[in-house]
């Protein structure tokens, strides 16, 4: 069940990831990629405001999968924000 834990939410863009990003105390992160919005787990969101311009940043520029092959098919942009915690909007 841990799929609705906000661990596994990337906080940019609310895609759900295989593992906690930011490791399982939050203050870990892996530095990967997010496939969804590109965001470097660790770097562009360790605050706030750099999640915030990232964020405006990606949707801006037409909130485009960094990795196309795993976008799904019916995939929506906002539903898939409504995942991102509100503490990270
Ligand atoms: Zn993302």
């Amino acid at each position: 069940m841990h799929k609705n834990d906000e661990l596994y939410i990337c906080r940019v863009c609310g895609l759900e990831q295989s593992e906690p990003q930011w490791g399982i105390d939050g203050e870990s992160p892996t530095y990967n990629i997010c496939e969804c919005c590109g965001v470097e787990f660790g770097y562009e969101d360790s605050t706030l405001i750099g999640i915030r311009t990232y964020r405006d940043k990606w949707i801006k520029s037409g909130a485009k999968w960094n990795c196309v092959k795993y976008q799904p098919i019916s995939w929506s942009l906002n539903k898939q924000l409504a995942n991102v915690p509100k503490k990270y909007l």
